[in-house]
C-alpha cells in the first residue's frame, strides 16, 4: 500500500492537527490516544512516512528501525508501565483493523488485559 501523506499521523506529524504528546525525539512521537481503550493509552509513531510494520521492518533505514524501537521502550518506562505491565499493539491492513495507514504500537496499561486478544 502507498503512503498517504494527508492520513491524520502524518499531519500531526507536520503540526497540523494538535495531539496530547507525552514524548519526542528525533525517531518518534508518542502523544495520547484521542478515544482511549484503557486508563493509559498511548501511540508511538515514527517521524518518517511507512504504513505499517512491514514497510517499516523492510524499508526504513537501521538508525531508524532502532530509534524508533528504542523510543517505545522508553516511553513505556516513562508511563510507568514496566511493573506491573502493559500490552503492546500494531494493528495492520484490514483484517488487523488498521485504520490510520501509518505505522502506530498502541501502549495500553493501567488495568489487567488478560491473556491475548477477544475472539472477533
Ligand atoms: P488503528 O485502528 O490501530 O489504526 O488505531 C488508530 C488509533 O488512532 C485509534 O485508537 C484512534 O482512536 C486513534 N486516533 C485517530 N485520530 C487520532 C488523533 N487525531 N489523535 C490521537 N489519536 C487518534
Amino acid at each position: 500500500m502507498a503512503y498517504d501523506p494527508n492520513n491524520v499521523f502524518a499531519k500531526i506529524l507536520r503540526g497540523e492537527i494538535p495531539c496530547k504528546a507525552v514524548y519526542e525525539d528525533e525517531f518518534a512521537l508518542a502523544f495520547h490516544d484521542i478515544n482511549p481503550q484503557a486508563p493509559i493509552h498511548v501511540l508511538v509513531i515514527p517521524k518518517a512516512p511507512y504504513v505499517s510494520m512491514l514497510d517499516f521492518s523492510a524499508e526504513a533505514p537501521a538508525e531508524m528501525v532502532v530509534g524508533f524501537i528504542r523510543a517505545v521502550g522508553t516511553v513505556a518506562r516513562q508511563l510507568g508501565l514496566e511493573e506491573p505491565g502493559f500490552r503492546m499493539l500494531a494493528n495492520i491492513g484490514a483484517d488487523g483493523g488498521q485504520e490510520v495507514p501509518h505505522l502506530h504500537i498502541h501502549l495500553f496499561g493501567g488495568q489487567k488485559f488478560g491473556r491475548m486478544i477477544a475472539k472477533a
